[in-house]
């Protein structure tokens, strides 16, 4: 059983970790960002809803945004875990998700945070704009979604380290280092660290820098 979240700014590499660590863990890797593009691709009704909102760099409203992930999550393949990318990312959200869970009877295991520092997370986005043509990189786009998950998304961090769940990963270390430096940080919850003991990096929510996570 495997339930975790990725978070960071846009351009931090979720997508690529969430990706990774799906392979590595056997558990499906879920984007909202991805299942939105897709609707839109599809002309769906909620694509069309969605496209603009996408488009301008803003959050897609809770409501709409609650419902894929419940019809998601509600998937057979999701029912032995998950990795959810880019979800949540309001406060709505996280009492959203919190009660899903608690519907299932089950809870989250973990929540990396990919960090990474503003000018690298620009150079990133530009280059990823240059790469994929995504509608929501240009310039003022990148900026105003920087904005927003500063303003918005960042706060959740909080909680979910008051929760005691929070992986801190530095993200700007090499694709590969990143992944070792969550499965190491994962293996070492789960295996050698009691819930009771608060002492372990992981478990306070520290910075955890890969290069030392040999
Ligand atoms: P992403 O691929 O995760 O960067 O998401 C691309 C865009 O999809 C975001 O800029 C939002 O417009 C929308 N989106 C994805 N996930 C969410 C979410 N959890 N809440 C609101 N909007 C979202």
């Amino acid at each position: 059983m495997t339930r975790l979240l990725i978070m960071g700014a846009p351009g931090a590499g979720k997508g690529t970790q969430a990706a990774r660590l799906a392979i590595e863990l056997s558990v499906p890797a879920i984007s909202t960002g991805d299942m939105f593009r897709d609707q839109v691709k599809l002309e769906t009704t909620l694509g069309r809803q969605v496209q603009d909102i996408i488009a301008a760099g803003d959050y897609v409203p809770d409501a709409l945004t609650n419902k894929i992930v419940d019809e998601r999550l509600t998937q057979d393949d999701a029912s032995t875990g998950f990795i959810l990318d880019g979800y949540p990312r309001t406060a709505d959200q996280v009492t959203h998700l919190d009660l899903l869970l608690e519907m299932q009877g089950t809870n989250l295991d973990a929540v990396i945070h990919l960090e990474i520092d503003m000018k690298q997370l620009l150079s990133r986005l530009f280059k990823r704009a240059d790469a994929q043509g995504r509608a929501d990189d240009s310039p003022q786009t990148i900026q105003h979604r920087l904005e927003t998950y500063d303003l918005t998304t960042g706060p959740l961090l909080e909680e979910y380290k008051s929760r005691g769940r929070l992986i801190t990963v530095d993200g700007l270390a090499s694709m590969e280092e990143v992944t070792k430096a969550i499965l190491h940080a994962l293996h070492h919850r789960a295996y050698f660290v009691p819930t009771f003991a608060l002492g372990s990096a992981a478990r306070r929510g520290d910075t955890i820098t890969p290069l030392k996570m040999v």
